[in-house]
């Protein structure tokens, strides 16, 4: 086994803490069906190592067909017994927010979790992936309370009243890039309406997930409110999406297993499913952008953030012909920041891939990217490679055409696709020219083409000057093959929630 090279202090207090959270496997990779740690139902486990340096962390539960209906029976029993569904918002919210208080105050070991089991600097895990989770559970706690349902302006010889009700058990299944945080996009929205909730995290980054649970419990959430079953995709992933007593499943992960999710549902109940999905965001700086610096810098921090490895990273750098030499120059000029250090130090910027497969996938787009013309510029090799772990180096293609595979493909990676554009017209067509439609950036001074841009693109979001904001109070979701459902924002508590019509009639009015 690769043993940690201790770097400077701050590395080693981190590297410290891994070591005694490892020590004497005490890292419990169980399921947490209705209240209690479990094994699954075979006896099965997964191996789980860290992608930081090949470490061994612990052996999670296999979790399949029979404890994925474990747990979700124990979230029925809770659902009909209304020992959450029926509390008072007020009082869910005083749950929600001990649960998020729990949460930070439990933010290291939390922290430490998310970077050993997939790899991110620590420093985000902290600042983004702890902190945003936490955020979220408390937001929808605060907000419960404050909703209101709606009487329709009928004629007064009745009174309809239209309410929300929560649906009852809800199947979640998140992916591995930001694990805690997708598994709160999720629990929040969810369990604020009253649902029971089972969860599957992915079976590259369950760690979170597991002590999220305990976590919930000790904050007061009823047991079998929320459950965890590990495991694979195709295994405790298929069984809780063709589970016939699922009332809604809230989805984020690949495209093609959100296709997948679709058939599930058709073969099964017909329960609802909410997908959030891949995407290829363009963005796109004019010559009139009112600073080069600004719109290189903010791309190469957005697209390398995470390794690359978002969902709405801005890979396709779409730029005006006349300005792109000196964005992509100044874009260059940044690899050395981005180069993939040690995840425990707290001043890595760039950490380590998920997983050898990840590392192989996107080395094989950057062999496709040479292998269709396009010129590398910055990168292209691994990086670390003696750490026992799976890193990569930021990398820069210049002229790409928009049909090569390293512009139409979620590569999930630090991989940037520089295309370059004549005019405003050729820039929204290259833009839309995707299968996905998730987010996209706009750098222009004009404000007239701003807004013409921003209502030609084809996304669910539009950035216009910047790409670094984003709040719990607006929706994150796309439109095309990057999906259909709202995470974040009152809009998510539209999935978590049935519409009921009461009419009642009034006599002699
Ligand atoms: P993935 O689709 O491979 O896996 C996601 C989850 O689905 C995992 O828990 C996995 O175990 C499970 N799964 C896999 N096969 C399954 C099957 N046959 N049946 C049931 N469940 C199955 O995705 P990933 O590689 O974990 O995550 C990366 C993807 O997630 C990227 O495409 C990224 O764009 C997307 N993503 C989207 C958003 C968003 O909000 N739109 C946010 C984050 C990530």
């Amino acid at each position: 086994m690769h043993t940690f090279t201790h770097g400077d202090a701050p590395s080693r207090i981190w590297h410290d803490r891994a070591d005694a959270l490892l020590v004497d496997g005490r890292l419990d990779g169980r399921a947490l069906i209705d209240g209690q740690r479990v094994a699954a139902a075979s006896g099965e486990t997964l191996a789980c190592h860290s992608p930081v340096d090949g470490r061994l962390l612990t052996h999670v539960a296999r979790g399949a067909a029979a404890d994925v209906d474990a747990a979700v029976r124990s979230a029925r029993r809770a659902f009909d017994a209304g020992s959450w569904a029926r509390q008072a918002p007020a009082d869910r919210k005083r749950v929600l927010q001990r649960f998020a208080d729990l949460m930070l105050q439990n933010k290291d070991e939390l922290a430490l979790l998310e970077t050993l089991d997939m790899g991110k600097p620590i420093q985000y895990s902290l600042s983004v992936d702890v902190a945003l989770a936490a955020r979220c559970i408390n937001w929808y706690g605060e907000a419960i309370d404050k909703v209101y349902d709606e009487i329709a302006p009928t004629p007064h010889t009745a009174l309809a009243l239209i309410q929300r009700e929560p649906v009852g058990v809800v199947g979640a299944i998140v992916p591995w890039n930001y694990p805690m945080l997708m598994a709160a996009w999720k629990l929040g929205p969810a369990l604020a309406c009253g649902n029971s909730v089972v969860l599957k995290p992915s079976e590259k980054s369950p760690l979170s997930a597991l002590r999220l649970a305990e976590l919930a419990l000790q904050a007061g959430l009823p047991e079998g409110v929320f459950n965890v079953v590990p495991g694979l995709g195709h295994e405790a992933g298929e069984a809780l999406a063709l589970h016939m007593d699922v009332d809604a499943l809230g989805f984020t992960g690949s495209t093609r297993v959100g296709r997948k999710m679709l058939e599930y549902a058709g073969r099964s109940n017909l329960k609802r499913v909410f997908n959030e999905l891949g995407g290829k965001s363009a963005f796109v700086v004019f010559d009139d952008v009112d600073s080069i610096e600004r719109a290189a810098d903010t791309v190469a921090g957005a697209l390398f953030f995470n390794q690359g490895e978002s969902c709405n990273a801005p890979s396709r750098l779409l730029v005006h012909a006349s300005i792109a030499d000196e964005v992509v120059a100044r874009i260059v000029a940044q690899a050395p920041h981005y180069q993939p250090a040690d995840p425990l130090d707290p001043a890595t910027v760039m950490g380590a891939l998920v997983d050898e497969g990840q590392l192989r996938t996107v080395l094989g787009y950057i062999a496709a990217g040479h292998a269709e013309g396009a010129q590398c510029v910055s990168g292209g090799v691994q990086a670390r490679v003696d750490s026992g772990g799976y890193y990569v180096q930021p990398t820069v293609f210049d002229g790409v055409r928009n049909d090569m595979r390293i512009a139409q493909e979620e590569i999930f990676g630090p991989v940037l696709s520089v295309i370059r554009f004549k005019d405003e017209a050729e820039a929204v067509r290259l833009a839309n020219d995707s299968a996905y439609g998730l987010q996209a950036s706009v750098w222009t001074q004009h404000l007239d083409r701003a807004h013409r841009v921003a209502r030609a693109l084809k996304v669910g979001t539009v950035h216009v000057n910047q790409y670094d904001e984003d709040d719990i109070t607006v929706p994150f979701g796309g439109v095309k093959q990057s999906g259909n459902g709202r995470d974040k924002s009152l809009h998510a508590l539209d999935k978590y929630t049935d519409m009921k019509t009461t009419w009642i009639r009034i006599n002699g009015a």
